[in-house]
């Protein structure tokens, strides 16, 4: 008999996947990198001397298999109990999570449940694109609802009226502060919103620690609204994969049910119990990178960019003169890189990372440079 086909061994749904972009890390000597929101700066002296002092004969051990330490501490900081949280390798696991818990693939709400919204993953466009991506691999259903122009938040009576968003979503992501606009949303109008729906909402705070409020009060408050956070970008330690949900107990106690039981690596607990050791440091670095982005929104503004306010570690800004796919190449060929996105509500910019002040005054120097054509 002939070997099968490897093609024909992977699930249909699974071939017509896009899988996620994520942002390049390139190895180029002296590159400025300001296109993966990563902090400029390093963790903590303490952290990196307790996540070096856990290496040692332990590695051969499992890890605590539900992050006990972490997620009690996490829970004194916010107020809460451990059964309040659940800890993920990164906050994308629990985002999969979320998809995989909440929400029936389309095929299956079909047949069992009579009505689509039980498959519905929704979000607002443009937001984070790994949101698609999550409900794709589930078969869910995507459910992708505009933004106004300027990239704010619908209020409920606006929803309500565009007759596109769908309150009985089974689950509904929300990037607040977002990305890539960089645009706060106030705890007022988050809160009007999830008193409206009807299924899991999950607010997505990666970039919350650069905003001036968050809404983790919601997630205490209200029982179908859980709290995304990562110890990622403010935090930096991307490289150690720890994000957490804060939420009802019964979703985090499903969440639970779903996730690996060793899904969060010993190194990166250690790393992320270290960090909350150490957080006026990490309050520290806020304040710079908030003082950075004002001064580059500041300047690219008086250099003729237009820049969006920012709540976050970037700026999304539209260049002056040639189109911003030209502007990522020109700033390449000057060893700085930047986001850009094909998104049609979005490709008329750049997504700028802050980072350290050397770091904006090359890239400041190197706009200058190339609107003067001294290329
Ligand atoms: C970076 C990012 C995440 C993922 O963070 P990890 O914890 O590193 O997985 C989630 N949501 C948004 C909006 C992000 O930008």
């Amino acid at each position: 008999m002939a070997a099968p086909k490897p093609k024909q061994l992977i699930r249909p749904l699974v071939h017509s996947l896009h899988a996620y972009v994520p942002g390049e890390q390139p190895k180029i000597r002296g590159l400025i990198k300001l296109n993966t929101n990563e902090n400029p700066y390093p963790p903590s002296p303490k952290v990196l001397a307790a996540t070096r002092a856990a290496v040692d004969g332990r590695l051969r051990l499992y890890p605590n298999p539900t992050a006990q330490a972490l997620r009690e501490r996490l829970a004194q900081l916010h107020g809460c109990g451990p059964e309040n949280i659940i800890i993920g390798n990164g906050s994308d696991e629990l985002l999969a999570l979320a998809v995989r818990t909440f929400t029936e693939p389309a095929a299956t709400a079909r047949a069992t449940i009579g009505r689509a919204s039980g498959s519905t993953v929704q979000y607002f466009h443009p937001s984070y694109s790994l949101y698609p991506v999550l409900a794709d691999i589930h078969g869910a259903t995507t459910h992708a609802v505009p933004l106004r122009p300027d990239f704010t938040l619908p209020t409920v009576p606006e929803l309500k009226r565009g007759k596109q968003w769908d309150f009985r979503a089974a689950l509904t992501l929300v990037t607040t502060p977002n990305a890539p606009s960089g645009r706060g949303y106030s705890t007022a109008e988050l809160d009007a919103l999830c008193a409206a729906m009807r299924g899991v909402v999950v607010l997505d705070e990666a970039y919350v620690d650069f905003a001036a409020e968050n809404a983790l009060a919601l997630a205490l408050k209200h029982p179908h609204v859980l709290i995304s956070r990562t110890f990622s970008k403010a935090y930096s330690l991307c490289f150690q994969r720890v994000g957490y949900f804060v939420g009802h107990p019964e979703l985090i106690a499903a969440l639970d049910k779903v996730r690996d039981s060793y899904n969060v690596n010993g190194l990166g607990q250690a790393a992320a119990l270290a960090t909350l050791g150490d957080l006026p440091y990490y309050r520290r670095n806020f304040r710079r990178i908030i003082g950075t982005r004002e001064r580059l929104r500041r300047e690219l503004t008086g250099l003729g960019f237009e820049v969006l306010p920012s709540q976050t570690n970037f700026l999304l800004t539209k260049p002056p003169g040639p189109p911003a796919k030209e502007w990522l190449q020109r700033l390449r060929d000057r060893k700085i890189l930047v986001r850009w996105f094909s998104a049609s509500e979005v490709n008329a910019f750049l997504r700028i990372t802050i980072g350290s002040d050397a770091e904006a005054d090359a890239l400041l120097k190197a706009v200058q440079a190339i609107l003067h054509r001294r290329r």
